[in-house]
């Protein structure tokens, strides 16, 4: 299979130096270029290029800050950084490794070696990239895994914080699955559980929404940017769709088709509280709707945030 031509960033406040390595990289990669640090930290950012090749002599912002500035932001700071010195001194080099660089390249440059060096940290890129994927995705359903969630869930948390946005959480649990499972088998639970997952796909329609399986027959969907009346809006769509998609449970006490009772909770996030809460929160909930007949949606009320 043909893989994905990769990108690459090269940034050189001299043109004719972004000119040499495109021609030394331009078959074999995508190029970007910026021939200053601020213009190289936003397209980096928009672009999230494989590796970024980075002159270290830059008038306004050198080298080393820019590397900074792009480890600060969680966006980039995976990105790898190739330095470019035209000072091959070991102090320089050194510099370079300990700014977060993984490699660095001597000025004049080198063509081979330049490729070379290029192709091994991209060809390494694209491993970490399919590691990534593979840990952070769930075996079963594919959609993203409680690992992956907790990470989204703390940049999220921090980004309601920073804006003061409330930020909702749906905690959902199939319902007599148990029994499901005992009827119909194994195998099929596990179908029932791919079945469930896409409905949820389905509905997390927008961009800031992140649906996730929790754990055994658990999901949760993250809504970013909805309050407590949006958040049980999409819940009381989510339950349509699980009706109309009319999955038979002939074993369920609560509908002849598969339900789920779903708890929401939503915070404004205040410096006081943790992520935690917001899960605990809609845990709770979840565990009302189960004890108040299954097949339903609890909301708790939306706690206040503030600084
Ligand atoms: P409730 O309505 O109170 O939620 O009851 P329940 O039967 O759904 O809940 P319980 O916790 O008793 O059972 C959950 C079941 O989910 C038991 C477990 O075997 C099943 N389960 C968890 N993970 C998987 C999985 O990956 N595949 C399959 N097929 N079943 C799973
Ligand atoms: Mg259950
Ligand atoms: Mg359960």
């Amino acid at each position: 299979m043909e893989s994905k031509k990769q990108t690459v960033l090269i940034v050189d406040d001299m043109a004719a130096n972004i000119e040499v390595l495109d021609s030394v990289l331009g078959d074999e990669c995508e190029i970007l270029f910026a021939t200053n640090g601020e213009d190289a930290i936003e397209i980096a950012a928009d672009h999230l290029p494989d590796i970024i090749l980075l002159d270290v002599v830059m008038p306004n912002m050198d080298g080393y800050e820019v590397c900074a500035r792009l480890k600060a932001n969680h966006k980039t700071r995976d990105i790898p950084i190739i330095f470019i010195t035209a000072m091959n001194q070991e102090e320089e080099e050194s510099k370079g490794l300990n700014a977060g660089g993984i490699d660095y390249i001597t000025k004049p440059i080198c063509p081979s070696v330049v490729k070379a060096r290029v192709r091994n940290q991209l060809e390494l890129k694209r491993y970490r990239d399919h590691l990534k994927e593979l840990s952070s995705l769930d075996g079963l359903t594919g959609i993203a895994n409680r690992r992956q969630f907790d990470e989204w869930l703390d940049y999220e948390w921090r980004r309601a914080r920073r804006s003061q946005i409330p930020i909702t959480l749906l905690m959902m649990d199939i319902d007599y699955f148990k029994a499901y499972n005992d009827h119909y088998g194994h195998l099929a639970g596990d179908d029932c559980l791919k079945r469930v997952a896409e409905i949820l796909k389905e509905t997390a329609r927008r961009p800031a929404d992140f649906p996730a399986r929790y754990g055994g027959e658990e999901f949760v969907l993250l809504l970013a940017e909805a309050d407590a009346a949006g958040a049980v809006r999409v819940a009381e769509g989510l339950q349509q769709r699980m009706k109309s998609a009319n999955i038979p449970h002939d074993f369920s006490d609560v509908a002849p088709y598969v339900t789920l009772s779903i708890g929401v909770g939503a915070i404004v996030p205040s410096d006081s509280q943790s992520s935690h809460q917001l899960i605990e929160s809609a845990d709770k909930c979840l565990y009302t709707a189960k004890k108040n007949g299954r097949n339903r949606i609890e909301a708790g009320p939306e706690l206040p945030g503030g600084r």
